[in-house]
């Protein structure tokens, strides 16, 4: 099943020719996630050949306009293209007025229920949404106002069947799922192990999302043991007073981040339109931290 990840947007608040503002585009064991919806998100998906309608749920980090301006046009195509099935969307509570506000003015009716859930309302251990295959969560960042970061990861899986061998030895199909589930079971007075009939469970996976924050070792239990994880470098080191006064982070800051929660690998994004290059970005990060690399638009991860 896969799970990947496509970055739309890699720039911060001023978009420039090659970077777009902050959105990434998630799908996970066939769920389809964006989170945060920049200006020019939907022209981006389209971009990149990725599928409008399959998303079913919207994170938006905070309330500044570089992370949500995108979501009233990105619903309003939804609604032209014929949209019914409903969108969730998790956010700070004051976007709900803001974008209901924007289609009424228009008097535009969409053919589809968006569900706002806000993230005020939630606790970092509980997962804000939750199926049979993954879980999501959402905890604070160290930002100017209410942000969010989110991670997605996938259950327990079962272990994997070696059915020829089960059927070799009589194993009736209705006994498959206990071997799966790692359970025994007992058939006319015979015991049969699950170690003897199943493979280990394949490892879950999981994407951190971290943008925008100052450095923060809270982070750390949130993201740790992340397959990947995204982390804002706005800045580089020479700008360090800068991002402290706007609490961003820099690139040798992200790094910390992931070399302290022991993540596979590192994603670095929403660079300052100062920055020509990230070439600078990624030497100071891998100072602190090995697996890295900087975002580009259109840049697609497997996990
Ligand atoms: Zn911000």
């Amino acid at each position: 099943m896969s799970f990947n990840v496509t970055v739309l947007g890699s720039g911060a608040a001023i978009p420039t020719s090659n970077r777009n503002p902050s959105a990434h585009y998630v799908v996970c064991n066939d769920r389809y996630f964006l989170i945060d919806c920049g200006e020019g998100t939907q022209l981006q998906i389209r971009k990149y050949g990725l599928k409008i309608q399959k998303i079913s749920h919207i994170l938006i980090s905070h309330l500044h306009g570089d992370h949500y301006f995108g979501l009233v046009g990105l619903l309003s195509t939804m609604h032209l293209l014929g949209r019914t099935q409903g969108v969730t969307v998790y956010a700070p509570a004051e976007l709900k007025d803001t974008i209901m506000r924007q289609l009424e003015i228009g008097n535009a009716k969409l053919d589809f229920t968006v569900d706002f859930v806000p993230l005020q309302n939630t606790v970092p251990n509980n997962p804000i949404f939750e199926d049979k295959l993954l879980k999501v969560f959402a905890f604070p960042l160290k930002h100017r106002i209410p942000t969010w970061g989110f991670r997605i990861e996938e259950k327990e899986k079962e272990r994997t069947l070696m059915i020829n061998k089960a059927l070799e030895d009589g194993l009736l199909r209705e006994h498959f799922p206990k071997l799966k589930r790692n359970e025994i079971v007992k058939e006319k007075g015979k015991i049969f192990l699950p170690e003897n009939y199943t493979l280990p469970p394949k490892q879950t996976r999981s994407y951190a999302y971290c943008s925008d924050t100052a450095f923060d070792s809270n982070l750390v239990e949130f993201v740790k043991n992340a397959n990947l994880l995204y982390h804002e470098a706005t800045f580089i080191e020479k700008e360090k007073i800068r991002a402290k006064q706007t609490f961003h982070s820099t690139a040798m800051e992200a790094a910390k981040i992931a070399q302290k929660s022991n993540v596979h690998k590192l994603l670095l994004g929403h660079f300052s339109a100062r920055y020509e290059s990230t070439v600078d970005h990624l030497v100071e990060a891998k100072i602190e931290f090995e697996n890295v690399i900087c975002a580009e638009d259109g840049l697609r991860i497997e996990i």
